[in-house]
């Protein structure tokens, strides 16, 4: 029988980092009752160990797996992320809040930005973030889980504790480990298909469907398949990082802290027990040498680890889904760390194919639409990351030059121009960054509507004060009705795991 025509049975995962394991998890507990799911991964090739900060979607991926917040949160040292803070990215000493949530309240024909705007002309306004619960609660430290008032919340956890959640649910639900190292990627003669895989020891796996979770290299879509890789890192140009882990020395504070630098920026990402730094940055501009001295000349606590130089290329595989192996994780491609959407796109990519399981064997149309819808989601989310280095006043440096003079794709010039001339913001239903997390970056980088709707002017000064007060006045009163994070995260899930630095 032709390998295309094949029914699918067994699944191989080829790669144990958080994509693997989150695949592995996933396929067993939602459709392994008649699949085989067999996971591959060597001892002897490091994980890339970060990838510590997510965003709210992954709620989703937790209650499809029946993940109980409690009990993951103090399996990985987990705290709670209400957003980002962007600090030096407008310019130099000015920053901003970039947090989950909702922004106000619009009304039929004008978003809330619309309103606050002109009551910022009047004086009547405060800040953005006072209209946004989750913006408060983050500048003042505090947390809650409030049944029927549930909040748009991601976390900050440990990568390798994930992985390793994840795997004893993968086990739980039927998935196979293989502990060994792949050395052959073998191909069908006639239609390049895999085949099976080959590890050290010698022994063969075989299977019907290949998921490639190897890392970067991608050992099977890229190495084996020859899928190429489409390059963008003109628009991205940071193409390394260096992370180091140390002791926790404050209470954890719940946002991430991305800090910008003179050729790249700087992550700090709090758990429990320790603090996850990072320094992302343009190696045309500065060398890992230079970099390793500014990340820990800008770190605080006991250093747990050695600095780890991490090598990228910003883009993505031109076919998620080759003939039988289908990319995720960073073997797929890698947008950029900066509003942590990697662990989203592998848990989207998880879903897509689930619902498009190739069960009886796999079809051109199918291939086709999971990879037009990857793809689309990817450049969208490409879009909203290059806007905060291309929508800057900096220019004090080489780096920061480039960014805010590159040319950007069309697609986000008109976003820009739209929300310039008459601020209006639209999230297409596909797009993961709705309009509250557009308006907050734009503003936050300087970009201010020229006008605003004329839907406003229908409310007299008066009446506009009134409707944004009552707005600011209960996201305060819920907000202050909520404890010191660090005090509800001891009280709601401790950490069960004292394993400090890897
Ligand atoms: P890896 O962790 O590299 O795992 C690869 C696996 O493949 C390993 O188990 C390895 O043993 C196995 N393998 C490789 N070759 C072989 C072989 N020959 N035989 C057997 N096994 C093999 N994402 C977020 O959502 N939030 C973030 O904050 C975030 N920060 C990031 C920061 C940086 C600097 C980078 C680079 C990425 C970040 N990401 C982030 C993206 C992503 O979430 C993480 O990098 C994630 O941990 C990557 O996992 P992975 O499983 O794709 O790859």
């Amino acid at each position: 029988m032709n390998k295309q025509d094949r029914k699918i049975k067994k699944v191989v995962i080829a790669g144990g980092g958080t994509a693997g394991w989150m695949a592995a998890a996933a396929f067993s507990k939602l459709i392994g009752k008649h699949l085989e799911v067999v996971l591959i991964e060597s001892d002897d090739i490091p994980t890339v160990g970060v990838g510590e900060a997510t965003i709210p979607t992954l709620h989703i991926f937790h209650q499809l797996l029946g993940i109980n917040e409690q009990e993951f949160m103090a399996a990985t040292n987990a705290t709670f992320k209400l957003g980002i803070a962007f600090e030096n990215w407008r310019d130099v000493k000015q920053d901003y809040l970039h947090s989950f949530g909702f922004l106000g309240q619009g009304c039929w024909a004008a978003g809330f930005q619309h309103f606050w705007l002109k009551g910022k002309q009047r004086g009547i306004a405060s800040e953005l973030g006072d209209y946004v619960p989750e913006h408060l609660g983050a500048r003042q430290g505090r947390f809650a889980v409030q049944q029927g008032q549930e909040l748009n919340h991601a976390y900050h956890l440990d990568a390798g504790l994930y992985a390793k959640y994840l795997r004893n649910l993968a086990a739980k639900y039927g998935g196979k480990r293989l502990e060994g190292k792949i050395s052959k990627v073998n191909l069908d003669d006639e239609s390049g298909f895999i085949d099976s895989l080959t590890l050290a020891s010698g022994e063969v796996v075989d299977g019907d469907l290949f998921i490639d979770c190897t890392g970067f290299r991608g050992l099977l879509i890229e190495e084996a398949l020859h899928t190429g890789y489409d390059d963008w890192s003109h628009l991205l140009p940071c193409d390394s990082a260096i992370a180091v882990q140390t002791k926790t020395v404050s209470a954890p504070i719940p946002y991430t802290r991305a800090i910008a630098r003179d050729a790249g920026w700087q992550w700090r990402i709090p758990l429990q027990n320790r603090t996850g730094n990072g320094l992302v940055f343009c190696s045309k501009y500065l060398s890992d040498d230079e970099a390793t001295q500014i990340l820990l000349n800008n770190i605080d606590g006991e250093r747990l680890n050695e600095p780890r130089v991490i090598k990228f290329k910003t883009g993505q595989r031109r076919k998620y889904w080759n003939k039988n192996c289908i990319a995720m994780g960073l073997s797929s491609g890698f947008i950029e760390p900066l509003e942590s959407t990697g662990i989203h796109l592998f848990q989207r990519a998880i879903v897509r194919l689930l619902q498009m399981f190739p069960s009886q064997g796999i079809n051109k149309s199918d291939v086709e639409e999971y990879n037009a819808q990857t793809k689309e989601e990817a450049e969208n989310i490409k879009d909203f990351i290059i806007l905060h280095y291309h929508l800057t006043e900096r220019a004090d440096t080489p780096f920061w030059r480039y960014c805010k003079n590159m040319d950007v794709p069309d697609s986000l010039k008109h976003r820009m121009k739209l929300f310039k001339e008459s601020g209006q913001v639209f999230k297409k239903d596909e797009e993961l960054f709705g309009e509250t997390s557009w308006i907050q970056v734009m503003m936050g980088q300087g970009l201010m509507p020229e006008q605003y709707h004329p839907i406003v002017d229908m409310m007299e000064d008066d009446e506009l004060k009134r409707f944004l007060d009552t707005i600011s006045g209960a996201v305060k009163k819920r907000v202050q009705s909520w404890p010191d994070h660090n005090d509800f995260i001891k009280r709601y899930c401790p950490s069960t795991v004292s394993t400090l630095g890897k």
